[in-house]
């Protein structure tokens, strides 16, 4: 089984009508729903609100992949709760960032860099090219899909070369975005995933929910390890 932890800061769903409406449960629970009905996977959710940001030590340890939505409360994720999801994604958890994340504590201290971009909320409708049809989350999705309506999301986005660009998402306005991200850091997996505005039901949309499986599927760790050290060793045919 994998176990995957949801990750949101659940504003918006509390203070605006119009997302209430599309996410009565949240967007976690959302995520969940669909995630939860598949076999292999084992799902919980966890929200700002909660005792350290519900990502105490111990859920992070029962963790195989972490998702996170965040947007407007960044800054109220204490620095103590990021460096311990940036830590467990070194020693091999596996983590998605969704849409607005690009601007976590988390994915910042994983990518070193501003991860800024430009944005327009104008209701676009999306097409999120899929350019590598045999990456394992690429898998079932087919040569596009569309997207009624999203936010825009635009380059430049300030992000480290990503290992492996899978997807890249066209706007009716013109502009193009890398949505799908893949990297590597240390023994960690990670998907920066760019659909998902809050205002729109994109957590809806089949292949939106497929990538994200397939994205749990390939985060999963492979190996993790206890702790991140430099250790002074004795040669191992001395030992
Ligand atoms: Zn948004």
């Amino acid at each position: 089984m994998i176990n995957v932890t949801v990750w949101n800061e659940f504003h918006h769903e509390k203070v605006q009508d119009e997302v209430k409406k599309i996410y009565p449960d949240g967007i976690h629970g959302a995520i969940a729903d669909f995630l939860g009905k598949e076999e292999d996977i084992t799902v919980r959710t966890a929200t700002l609100d909660d005792p350290e940001c519900g990502l105490a030590q111990d859920v992070i340890d029962n963790t195989d992949v972490l998702i996170w939505w965040g947007h407007v409360k960044h800054g109220d994720v204490s620095d103590e709760v990021a460096k311990r999801v940036q830590e467990a994604v070194l020693k091999g958890m596996g983590m998605i960032f969704l849409h607005s994340a690009h601007h976590s504590k988390p994915f910042k201290m994983l990518m070193g860099t501003t991860c800024n971009l430009t944005w327009r909320e104008d209701g676009d409708m999306e097409r999120v090219w899929v350019i590598d049809r045999a990456h394992p989350i690429c898998e079932g999705i087919g040569e596009y899909f569309e997207l009624e309506h999203e936010e825009t999301y635009g380059e430049p986005f300030g992000i480290p070369e990503p290992d492996k660009l899978i997807m890249i998402g066209w706007y009716e306005g013109g502009e193009v975005f890398r949505s799908g991200c893949c990297y590597r850091r240390e023994n960690g997996r990670i998907f920066y995933f760019q659909p998902g505005h809050e205002a729109f039901p994109t957590f809806y949309n089949e292949n939106v929910q497929k990538i994200i499986k397939n994205a749990v599927r390939w985060a999963k760790p492979v190996y993790r390890s206890n702790e991140l050290v430099c250790p002074r060793v004795v040669a191992p045919n001395k030992r």
